[in-house]
Parts: C-alpha cells; structure tokens; sequence
C-alpha cells in the first residue's frame, strides 16, 4: 500500500518547530495589543464570489492559484487565498462600517494558493493580516508601518528589511496612465517577454514588476505613474512621507512597485528581504479605498496589509535570531522509582503546579531504571530532577538535582519544593 502524504506544498509544522511559531505569534499579539488593534477570526472558506469582486478576475490569484470546490449543495466555495476580502465581507455583514466609525483589526492563519512550491513559497502558507476601516488619511498609513517596523525590531530583523513605497494615485490617475503605459509597450510589443505580452490586455499595470530584464530595460523610458497623480493623491504621499521621516523609519520610493490584487489605490508598501532568495518580500499591504463599496457597502476608506509567517520565520532563522530560550521547554522533571510513587508523584506534581502558575514540569510516565529515566529527564532540556523514591514519600520527602552545571543534590521537605524552585527558576 502506498504510504499516505500531505498535499504537495503543505507543510506540517512539528513539535520541534511550533515553539518558533508560538514566540513569533505572541511577540505579534503584543505587538498589536501595544497599538489598540483587536483580533478577528473568520472562517478559512468563502463564496467564490467574494474573491472574484475583490481580488479582481484577471489576477494571478483568481485566474490560476485558488482551491475552488463545489460543496454538497452545488454552490462554488474557495479556500481563502488571502484574509482582506473575507474581512471586509464580515465588517460589512456585522454593520460594523456604519455611521464612520473606525475599526482596527488583525487575524492570522492559513491561506491558500496553487503555485510552484520551493523556499518559502507554498500552497498553504500563513498570514498576519491588519485591516483598518474609516480612516482616509496618512496617519493611519503611517501608523500601519510604524508599528511592523516595531514588530521587525522585536524580531531582530530591522536590519534585514527595508521598505519599499509607492503611489498608485485614484482609479482615474491610473487609468490615464494605463492608457499611455499600454500605447508605449504597444509599439514595442516584440520585444516584451511572453507574460508581459498577455498582461498587456488583461492588466498591463502588472507589466512593471515583470522580472524579465529586457522588460525591464524597456520600461526604463515609459511613462512614470508619479507623473499622473493628481494633487490630493499627491498629498498623501508627502504626507505618509512626512510622518515617516519624522518617526525616523527609511524607506526607498520604487515607482514599480504596483502590488498583484487589483484594489489598491494610493499608498502601496512591501518590506523586502536579500537574505531569502527570490521570495524575498516579507510584508506587503496598501490602502484599498474602493474595495468595501465594491463588495456592496457604503464607500469607506481602508489599509492594511498582511505579512507571510514562513518567511518571516525563515528570515529568523537565517539570521541566528532564534530566541536561545525556546530550546528549552521543561524546567522541571520528576524521576520515579518504585511503583508505590506513582500517586505521590502526581500528587506532588499538582501542588507545584498549583503552587507555581506557568512551571513547566514532566512527570516521568513509562517506569523504567533510574538511570533511563535520567537520560530523558537530560534530553528533556530540564535544569532540575526532582527524584521521588519509596522512602522519600514515606517521609514527605524528595530529592532535588540540578540538570546543568555542579550544583549539589538535596533533599527537601515538599513543602519547601516551591520556595527552592521559586529561587532557582526566578
Ligand atoms: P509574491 O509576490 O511573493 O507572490 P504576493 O504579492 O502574491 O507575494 P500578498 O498576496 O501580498 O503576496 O501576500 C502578502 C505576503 O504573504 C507576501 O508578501 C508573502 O510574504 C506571503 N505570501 C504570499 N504568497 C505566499 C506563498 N505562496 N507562500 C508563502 N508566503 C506567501
Ligand atoms: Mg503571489
């Protein structure tokens, strides 16, 4: 029989791996906590309706990478490929746009795509996604990115980004300029690579960030979408520029930053990486102004972005910023002797736990000789034995070894476990 594997592209994440995630989540929530942004949840399947409106129909997202399924009842239903459309689909169906009131909010978990797997590209990958509502101006632009710079600089990984802005102007700035972009690649259409040649129907704004260096040679002398702003799309960006000086975070203008879902309008941000090869954007997001009344809601303005938590991950990992910390996942292991121990052992073990919130504490299940036990108790990561024999029990007893280093071996009452805990753990 043919043994049974994940779907091509999506990863387990294993024991040894999850601690990672788990600093990398909690280092996030913090983050976002410190800036009054809420969490939301929401389910992980959509109407396939809601992402053609969105995301657009001529995008490499919906034309070619969703999971779409037909359910039990007939109807079309996707696996989420990004978190904003079904984020805007709930603010709008909870009435909670209404009356202009501004929300703040960030969800994280895993998104769904069919494209080519290799490093830090996969088909089920993971999202932070922060979406804010009801706020027009440059502030909250500014604010988005103020606040990942803080989550770069928890992570260790502010030296190892940089960020990338641009303007996409009004719909109407970029469809002039569509126009002028598509009439100079037109009379150069031979030389255009082969996607740039079907972008330039179906959405020649992607032509830009075509990685082909002929095209790119080409649109060294096109028509430059900052030259098509118009005065208020303008301001923004200077404004958005001007908070940003002043909060002391670089950033370089790349005019072809132009972003792959077709909502995005004014600001656009990608914070990217050398240190991963090709898949080297880690953050990307932008203001998205038309999209909550294009999925039927009264027009309101909105921003956010979402970052990819594989390669965030790699990207601490490449650079040794691993907490050492998060190898370690036990204090404390409690070694047995005897079968008489057993329910001493757990009864112990409880008035630690309850005496001591949070201490990280194995009981040895299993039996075995005193010194396999230790053996485990060792490659547990534990910095202390507690060793409980037949007599130690009889007597309230237990013995108490440090793991690490020379410390020496006592022998304590129970109810002085904690205190001496309390004091070598701090
Ligand atoms: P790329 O240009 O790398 O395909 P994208 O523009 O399609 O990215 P977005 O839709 O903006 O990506 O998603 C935001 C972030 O999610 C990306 O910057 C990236 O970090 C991450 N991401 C996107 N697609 C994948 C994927 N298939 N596997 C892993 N991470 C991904
Ligand atoms: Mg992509």
């Amino acid at each position: 029989m043919k043994n049974l594997q994940a779907v091509r592209g999506m990863n387990d994440i294993l024991p040894a791996d999850s601690a990672l995630w788990q600093y990398f989540e909690a280092t996030v929530g913090k983050v976002l906590a410190g800036y009054g942004y809420q969490q939301i949840r929401l389910p992980i399947v959509e109407p396939t309706e809601l992402f053609k409106r969105s995301i657009g129909e001529v995008t490499d997202i919906v034309e070619k990478e969703m999971y779409t399924f037909a359910d039990r009842n007939g109807d079309s239903l996707t696996l989420r490929p990004e978190g904003t459309a079904g984020c805007v689909r709930a603010m709008l169906e909870h009435g909670l746009l209404g009356g202009g009131v501004s929300h703040k909010v960030w969800y994280t978990g895993p998104m769904f795509r069919h494209e080519r797997p290799q490093k830090g590209r996969y088909r089920q990958f993971h999202q932070v996604g922060v979406e804010t509502f009801n706020l027009g101006g440059p502030d909250i632009d500014a604010e988005l990115i103020i606040l990942s710079w803080r989550l770069w600089r928890m992570l260790g990984l502010d030296e190892a980004v940089t960020l990338e802005l641009n303007s996409l102007g009004s719909s109407a700035d970029r469809a002039r300029y569509r126009d002028d972009l598509v009439a100079y690649l037109r009379e150069r259409f031979e030389q255009l690579d082969e996607d740039s040649q079907r972008r330039l129907d179906s959405n020649p704004l992607r032509v830009l960030d075509s990685k082909n260096p002929d095209t790119q040679a080409l649109l060294a002398d096109a028509p430059k979408l900052a030259d098509y702003l118009n005065d208020e799309a303008r301001a923004h960006f200077e404004g958005l520029r001007a908070l940003l000086d002043a909060a002391g975070i670089p950033y370089v203008i790349n005019p072809r930053l132009v972003r792959g879902l077709d909502y995005y309008g004014l600001t656009v941000f990608e914070w990217v990486t050398d240190r991963l090869g090709a898949q080297g954007t880690v953050c990307a997001g932008g203001r998205y102004d038309g999209l909550v009344e294009q999925l039927g809601g009264k027009p309101a303005p909105a921003v956010g972005f979402a970052m990819g938590i594989e390669r965030l991950l790699l990207l601490i990992e490449t650079l040794g910023k691993v907490p050492a910390e998060l190898s370690r996942q036990v204090d404390v292991y409690l070694v047995t002797l005897g079968t008489e121990t057993q329910q001493p052992a757990i009864r112990l073990a409880e008035q630690l736990r309850d005496a001591l919130p949070g201490i990280r504490l194995v009981v040895h299940c299993g039996g075995g000789s005193f010194k396999s036990q230790f053996k485990k108790a060792d490659k547990s990561g534990a910095l202390y034995a507690l060793i409980l024999g037949e007599e130690e029990a009889a007597a309230g007893q237990v013995g108490f070894k440090p793991l690490r280093g020379d410390g020496e071996q006592l022998t304590l009452a129970w109810d002085a476990v904690p205190e001496q805990l309390r004091k070598v753990l701090q």
